[in-house]
């Protein structure tokens, strides 16, 4: 099976916003075996649409497309669908519920133009939104093309990300698994990574990351983050789980340390875990990082609805004679916090080399480093912030 992703909208087409959605379908597509063949990108217009539609269908068997399901009559995906596969469009009653009753629970009339987004090409099905008005549209559109046979299968999405997503996840890999001849489900495992690069973690996991090993083992970078991702495919979701296990056991032995998390958890949200689980209270100052680490904690010290984070301090410069450590026991003292951690600022050496000096100062810990700015722009302060926050989270486990 080989496939089509396309994406609609102006916006994309003038530049305007990146098509991110073709790069996540077409990762997904992968994981579930399938090749993406093409990816096209068209603008709202009506004839364009066809036209890119009439070329996926011929040379792809599964076409997957974003944008265009908006209630704007700019939004012009469902009317292409319908002229493609000579269908006229219907209204679906239980689709119309759906969006009307979305508009009743936020107490508002809905407007005449969301009407559209009901309207389904006859044969087609609904692809329901469990995050907004837009439904999706699953439709089978055989080919028209002289000595053609079959037909090919086409999910339409919104564009919204977050919307796409969901909707992916629930409705379009299930049809999509249900196509595929060994069938069962799929489920996936991310194990979170920091303080080593992507090819040494990758080193360190010996015949882990091998294409069609079962389960599979993914490696990905981001911003200085490992994610390793073990997919695998099973008769139902237990058979899945009972394959990750063991690989997901040999990875943690294997990197240990340099695990911090699972999932969406970032950095800062293993070191609110560890500071919560040790009682400890955290005070923060920053001189190269920019409030970096700060804003890190804060937003993860909410998510976890977390008071671990005593404050954070931002300072343009190190007073003459002062320590990073020294910077640290002060915000320690000043916001009566049980823990004090310091970035200092970038000191350039003598080799032309820029490094920042790192400290972390409480009840059973004093300790200083000193980081090397690899990288470029703001990457190397991210950086910078993630091992300051790296090096709380590896002292608290240690001493809690
Ligand atoms: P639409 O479903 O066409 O109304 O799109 C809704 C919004 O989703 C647009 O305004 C964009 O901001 C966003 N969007 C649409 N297509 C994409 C895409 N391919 N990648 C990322 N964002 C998109
Ligand atoms: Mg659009």
């Amino acid at each position: 099976m080989n496939a089509e992703v396309i994406a609609i909208g102006d916006e994309l087409t003038t530049g305007q916003r990146l098509d991110t959605n073709s790069q996540w379908i077409s990762r997904e597509l992968a994981v579930l075996g399938i090749t993406t063949a093409f990816h096209t990108t068209i603008t709202d217009a009506l004839d364009d649409g066809v036209a890119a539609f009439r070329i996926a269908v011929e040379r792809a068997d599964l076409v997957i497309v974003t944008g265009g399901l908006g209630p704007t009559a700019d939004d012009l995906t469902r009317d292409v669908l319908a002229l493609v596969a000579h269908e006229p469009l219907e209204l679906s009653e239980s689709a119309l519920e759906v969006v009307e009753s979305r508009f009743a629970r936020r107490g508002q009339p809905m407007p005449e133009s969301n009407r559209r987004q009901a309207l389904f090409p006859r044969t087609s099905s609904v692809i329901p939104n469990p995050e907004g008005t837009a439904p999706g549209i699953d439709i089978e559109i055989p080919r028209q093309s002289q000595g053609a046979t079959g037909a090919s299968r086409v999910f339409a999405l919104p564009g919204v990300p977050s919307e796409m997503r969901v909707m992916w996840r629930e409705t379009v890999v299930p049809a999509l698994l249900a196509l595929q001849p060994e069938g069962g489900t799929i489920c996936f495992r991310r194990i979170k990574c920091f303080g080593a690069g992507e090819s040494a973690v990758e080193a360190m996991l010996p015949d882990l990351i091998e294409r069609g090993r079962d389960p599979l083992v993914g490696i990905t970078a981001h911003e200085a983050t490992i994610t390793l991702r073990i997919v695998a495919r099973g008769a139902n979701e237990a058979a899945c789980q009972a394959k990750i296990a063991p690989t997901e056991s040999i990875i943690r032995e294997c990197l240990g340390d340099l695990i911090y998390g699972t999932e969406d958890d970032e950095i800062e949200d293993a070191v609110i875990a560890v500071l919560a689980g040790a009682g400890a209270a955290l005070a923060t100052v920053e001189i190269a990082t920019q409030g970096q680490v700060a804003a890190m904690l804060a937003q993860a010290a909410a998510r976890r609805h977390s008071g671990s984070l005593a404050g954070g301090i931002v300072l343009p410069r190190l007073a003459a004679g002062r320590s990073v450590a020294e910077l640290a026991r002060w915000a320690r003292d000043e916001l009566k916090a049980t823990h004090g951690l310091a970035v200092g600022p970038v000191v350039t050496a003598d080799d032309g080399l820029d490094s920042v000096d790192i400290a972390l100062v409480g009840p059973n810990v004093a300790e200083a480093v000193t980081h090397r700015l690899g990288g470029s722009g703001s990457l190397r302060l991210s950086r910078a912030a993630k091992t300051a926050l790296d090096l709380v989270r590896k002292r608290l486990r240690l001493h809690s």
